[in-house]
């Protein structure tokens, strides 16, 4: 088995935008990426801090905003708007989940969608049913995905692809981003009947689930590719997938592990988003 080496990607990926974004510099383009964050949820503020790293590697420029957890949706769009109106900024992003009083779709819905580098919006995840020209600001995740499998030449096309998880951020994108490569995409979740009847087909197999051991290795293709996109912690603290690692990466050619895994290239796909979306509002591409 292979490990498919999100860390490595990711670094490779960043240190190629900060080169991009020397250039930019040097154009008077700074790229710059505006978070908002509400409260102070532990695996929230972990992904952000994250982000602000991968920030720093790339030279983007970063700007925080931190709300207390009784905002109201008026007062983010507020500030989503005024955002919008700022040349200094090219990327917006509202760390997932908001607190149950927040409306979350008109809070999306506020963003420019040329500043939606999350690629949530209506307008950038309907582009993505065009075909893969149209795939603008594409959600990080599902991107990761693609580019992890591209690093690791594994071909799609033609491939029976299973993803399981249809969640309007992680599945249904991903399933079609596979689906535009030419991949026979099967889409998974929880009414699904016979998971395994299906997970078994799979040459790859991506999972976005969110549930330590969903899949075992008795459900899985020998030689398959697996991505393990879930990030679950157990009890005793320590990072863990969607898939029985130990026994999965027995059978299967390639897996990616957890940590290191998506989760690097989820942040790397963002700081992409940042830079390509500060080249087109500067009318570069
Ligand atoms: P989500 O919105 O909760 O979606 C989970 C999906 O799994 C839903 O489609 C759900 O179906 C389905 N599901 C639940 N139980 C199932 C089962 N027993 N069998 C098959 N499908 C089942 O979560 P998400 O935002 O997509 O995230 C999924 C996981 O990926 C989480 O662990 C999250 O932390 C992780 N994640 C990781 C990254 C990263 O950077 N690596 C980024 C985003 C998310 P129903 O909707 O029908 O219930």
């Amino acid at each position: 088995m292979e490990l498919l080496d999100g860390r490595k990607v990711s670094k490779e990926i960043l240190l190629s935008l900060q080169k991009e974004v020397v250039e930019l510099e040097k154009k008077h383009i700074h790229p710059k990426l505006v978070v908002l964050l509400v409260g102070k949820d532990p695996a929230s503020v972990s992904y952000v801090s994250q982000k602000q790293k991968a920030c720093v590697t790339t030279g983007v420029q970063w700007d925080q905003v931190d709300y207390e957890t009784d905002v109201t949706t008026e007062q983010l769009i507020e500030k989503i708007q005024e955002l919008n109106k700022d040349e200094t900024v090219h990327g917006i992003l509202v760390q997932l989940p908001l607190p149950k009083q927040v409306y979350v779709p008109d809070v999306i819905r506020a963003i420019e969608p040329k500043k939606d580098v999350d690629g949530f919006t209506a307008y950038n995840l309907g582009k993505l049913f065009l075909s893969t020209e149209f795939e603008y600001l594409p959600p990080c995740t599902p991107e990761g995905v693609i580019k992890i499998l591209e690093h690791y030449k594994i071909t799609v096309e033609g491939k029976e692809v299973v993803v399981v998880g249809h969640s309007n951020i992680v599945g249904k994108p991903l399933s079609i981003m596979l689906l535009n490569r030419n991949a026979t995409v099967t889409t998974c979740h929880v009414f699904t009947k016979d998971l395994a009847s299906h997970t078994k087909r799979a040459d790859i197999l991506c999972v976005a689930v969110g549930k330590p051991n969903l899949i075992t290795a008795d459900m899985v293709k020998e030689g398959a590719v697996v991505i393990d996109i879930g990030i679950n912690r157990t009890k005793e603290g320590k990072l863990v997938g969607d898939i029985d690692f130990e026994n999965v990466s027995k059978k299967a050619a390639y897996v990616t592990p957890v940590p290191g895994g998506m989760g690097p290239m989820t942040v790397a796909c963002l700081m992409d988003n940042t830079v390509k979306a500060a080249k087109r509002l500067n009318k570069l591409t």
